[in-house]
Parts: C-alpha cells; structure tokens; sequence
C-alpha cells in the first residue's frame, strides 16, 4: 500500500511512488510513499495556510500538546528506535538514545510556553506605554535529512508549533517511514491536522516548498550545496531562511592531553552512526608530541569495532545510508592512497548485501587535501600532525566548515584561551564532539550554516516576530 502525504487537502490518488530500503538490508523495503511535487506542496501550503486556529490558541494550549508529544516518543521509544534502525540503519540504541533526546526537547521547549510573552515598555506617546510581544510567522517549511529522522525535525517541529507557526514538512526521502510515525504522535498528542502537513519527496518537492510565495521563513538541515541553493530562492522573494550544514569537525589533541580520554571521545565522535553526523569528529588534529602515541592508541581502539546489524544491542557500527556512500569513502581512501597517505585500519567494504564498511584510521593526512577538506559523511577518520599549537589552531580553521571543535588538554582554561582563535560554533572541552544539550543554541559557522542557531531561545527568535503596541 502506497502512504499518501499527510495533509489536509483532497489528493488525487499518487500517480508516482518511491519506496523507502533498509540500508542493512536493501532488498527489504520499510514502505511505500507518495512521490510529491509542486502541485502536493501548493495543497499542502493552501491547507497550512488555513489552520487559523492554531495561532488563535493560547500558548499554554500549545504547550501541552508539544509535552504530550514528547510523553508519546517516551511510550513508544523501543518502536520507534526499531524503525530508525530498521530505516536509516542506526545502532538501536543510539536510534533509541535519539528518541529520548527528542523527548526532552519537547519537555524543554513546552516549558517555554511559560516564558514572558513579551516587554512592557514606557513610550513618549499619550498613554506612556508601550509593549512588544512575538508573533507567529503564519506556514514555515522544514526540509530535514536522514540522519536524526526524530530528533532533527523535532528541534524544529517543537518550537515552530509550540509558537502558533502551521508547518509544512518535507522530510528526507530516506526517512519517510519515521516521518509518518512522528506525524501520528503530534495528531495523538491533540495537534489539529491543518497545523502540521508532511509531503513526502525529493529535491523537488523540496524546491517547490522553498519556492512557495506563501511560506513566511525555511528552517533547513542537510548539506551546504543544497542549503545554499535554498537560501538564494528564499531570500529572493524575501523569505527569512535557518541553514544548519555539514562539518568537517576536529579534534585537537594538545601535548598535555589525557589520551585515555582523547582516545575514547575520538572514536566515539568518529564511528557512532557511521560518522554520518554533522557533528561527526572526521579529523584529529595532533601536537607532534602525542601524534604517535594516539595513532597506536586509536588504530587498537577501531580494530575493535563491531561492525554489524544495527538491530543488535552489540553494534557499534552499523551500515552507511546506502550504496552511493560507501563507494564514495572507497573513492577517497583510494586517493588518500596514492597520495602518501596511510590507512592505518579499516577503510574495506564488507560483502553482503547491505552498505557495510569498516570504520577507517587515515595517518599522516596533508592539511590541503581532499580527506582534510571535504565532508566524507563516512566512518574516515584522517590524523593531521600539527609542528606546535600555532600550527595545530591554523589546520583547524583551516577548512571552509566551522561546526563543532573539541580541545583535549589536562588544562580546563584551554578552553577558554583558545575557543576566541576557534573558527567554530561549538567549542568543547575533553568531551565528544556529537552531542548538544536542547537549551543551548546549535548551530555552526561559515560553511556550517548561516549563523542563525536552532535550539534555546535561538528557535523563539528564528519562528516568531516582534509586533510593537502603543497605548494611547
Ligand atoms: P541533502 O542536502 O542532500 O538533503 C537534505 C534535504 O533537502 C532532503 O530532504 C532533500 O530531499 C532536500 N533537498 C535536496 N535538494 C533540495 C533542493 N534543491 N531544494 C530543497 N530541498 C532539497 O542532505 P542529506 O544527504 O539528507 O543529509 C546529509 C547532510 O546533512 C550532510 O551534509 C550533513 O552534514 C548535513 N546535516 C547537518 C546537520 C546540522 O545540524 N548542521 C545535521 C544533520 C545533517
């Protein structure tokens, strides 16, 4: 049975369809969708644009169904950690660590419903009062990828919702599946069903959305080539647009640092989900003084990986989203061989019908090359020696991202002496680089977004706006 879109708006029957594959089985389909385009989206965006009465509620109203919502991932996290795992082939228990993670945003962010809705002010005019309060946008897009099929479109789904926005949502075509299950909860928690539609497709439909004249502002998470296609059509027809992009982000290990520490942080940043995370640890870049040892250190620490089934508790790594992703990895570790490069372990596709490789250590990366510059989205890890720190502060910034940076020192004030000369949006110290507390704003630098953080009372900023009241 093909899944139509899910939007409030009479659908001719789907004349195309596309079918949704486990990654760690690609012969095994998950479900069969509606393949949407500019029509789908005029309906979706129509039916959007006439859920007044959402915006009309009060926010407490609002707020309880953004915690219901999270109450419902709660009751049913073991389900749906299955179909992310089954869908986009995450270890289960990082896809059921996900689940929570969206849970607690939805807890965080129905607690902003309480928030001062505005500021009283005095004014020169007749009455001496003047107040601002924020309203909604009207119908926002998000356009989400594959990789958090809960956890990224909730970051965005919860704040835009929580604040009187209708949404259109058109999640990844590699995630349709969790799409529609992240639907049904927001209808369960008591969302009324013009608020939120979801238009299953490709970069068309995708396109078509961005391109709508009634969509007030796009919130997009995927990679920095389409997000900056985006932004140049949103902002044409004057669109408000929240880019969040791919990373090349690194960890740099100083001459003090606990390597214990550094080991475990590096493999964990580097090989959970495949590395297939914007905040992925793809590079380490290390003083001279430690490089050796690390890389002893962290060829032992990848051997040990379980490769494997991302439903089985023991999996470390699971497969890559597909078949285009794992020859592309062997297109750059092939290069990285010819160019002087070592991979030190890893690195070999695994036989078998699903998208397997082993997690790979590349030593004695060139700061300008392909594996130091370009997201691989990859378990590829590439080690760069750094002379000094001068030299280690330069390679870091030395790449068009700037997304997340861990530090590992023994010194707590590296963090702070350092972070000023970081080119990133996230600094850390001696903690892994693919993690993000939902209070504080994420997002990242150059190439890594366009400094419009999600998350925190960054998103009240990004899906509301300010109306000014004068008394008179
Ligand atoms: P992608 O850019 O290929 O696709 C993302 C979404 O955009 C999908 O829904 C896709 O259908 C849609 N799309 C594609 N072309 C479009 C177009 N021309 N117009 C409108 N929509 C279009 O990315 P992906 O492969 O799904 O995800 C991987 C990328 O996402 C990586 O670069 C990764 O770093 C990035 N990412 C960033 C973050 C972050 O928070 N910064 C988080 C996760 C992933």
């Amino acid at each position: 049975m093909t899944q139509d879109h899910l939007i409030e708006a009479r659908l001719a029957p789907a004349t195309r369809t596309f079918d949704s594959c486990e990654p760690a089985h690609p012969e095994r389909v998950v479900g069969t969708f509606a393949l949407g385009g500019a029509d789908e989206v005029a309906l979706a965006v129509a039916a959007a644009a006439a859920a007044e009465d959402w915006a009309r509620r009060s926010i407490l109203e609002r707020g309880e169904i953004v915690r219901r919502a999270g109450a419902a991932m709660r009751d049913r996290a073991a389900d749906l950690a299955t179909l992310i795992a089954r869908e986009v082939g995450k270890p289960v228990l990082e896809a059921g660590a996900e689940v929570e993670r969206a849970a607690v945003t939805c807890d965080y962010v129905a607690g902003q419903a309480r928030l001062a809705e505005g500021e009283l002010y005095a004014s020169d005019g007749p009455a001496a009062r003047a107040l601002t309060w924020r309203r909604p946008l009207g119908v926002v897009a998000i356009i989400t990828p594959w990789n958090f099929p809960i956890g990224l479109p909730l970051w965005k789904l919860a704040p835009a919702l929580l604040y009187g926005n209708a949404v259109v949502w058109k999640p990844s075509e590699q995630a349709p599946a969790t799409a529609a299950a992240l639907h049904e909860i927001w209808l369960d928690a008591g969302l009324p069903a013009g608020a939120l539609g979801v238009v299953f497709g490709e970069a068309e439909a995708g396109a078509a959305l961005v391109a709508e004249e009634g969509v007030a502002a796009v919130s997009f998470t995927g990679s920095t080539a389409v997000g900056r296609r985006i932004a140049a059509v949103a902002a044409a027809r004057g669109a408000a647009v929240q880019l969040e992009l791919g990373g090349k982000n690194a960890v740099l290990v100083l001459g003090d640092a606990d390597l214990d520490l550094a080991t475990r942080l590096i493999v964990q940043g580097a090989t959970s989900y495949g590395g297939q995370k914007c905040s992925a640890t793809s590079r380490v870049v290390a003083v001279d003084t430690v490089y050796d040892e690390l890389r002893e250190r962290l060829a032992h620490a990848f051997g040990a990986l379980r490769v494997g089934d991302p439903l089985a508790a023991e999996t470390d790594v699971g497969p890559l989203i597909d078949a285009a992703a794992v020859a592309r990895a062997q297109r750059y570790l092939g290069a990285a061989n010819s160019d002087g490069t070592t991979v030190v372990v890893g690195g070999e596709p695994i036989d078998g019908d699903g998208h397997f490789m082993r997690p790979a250590l590349v030593d004695g990366v060139a700061p300008g090359s392909q594996l130091a510059w370009e997201e691989l989205f990859a378990p590829v890890l590439a080690m760069i020696r750094a002379a000094d720190l001068e030299a280690a502060i330069a390679i870091v910034n030395g790449t068009e991202y700037g997304f997340f940076t861990t530090i590992c020192s023994s010194n707590v004030d590296a963090l702070l002496e350092l972070a000023p000369r970081i080119d990133s949006g996230i600094v850390k110290h001696n903690t892994v680089t693919t993690a993000a507390d939902p209070h504080l704003p994420f997002g990242g630098w150059k190439a890594s977004g366009n400094a419009v953080p999600e998350q925190g009372l960054a998103a009240r900023e990004f899906f509301t706006r300010t109306q000014t009241l004068y008394f008179g």
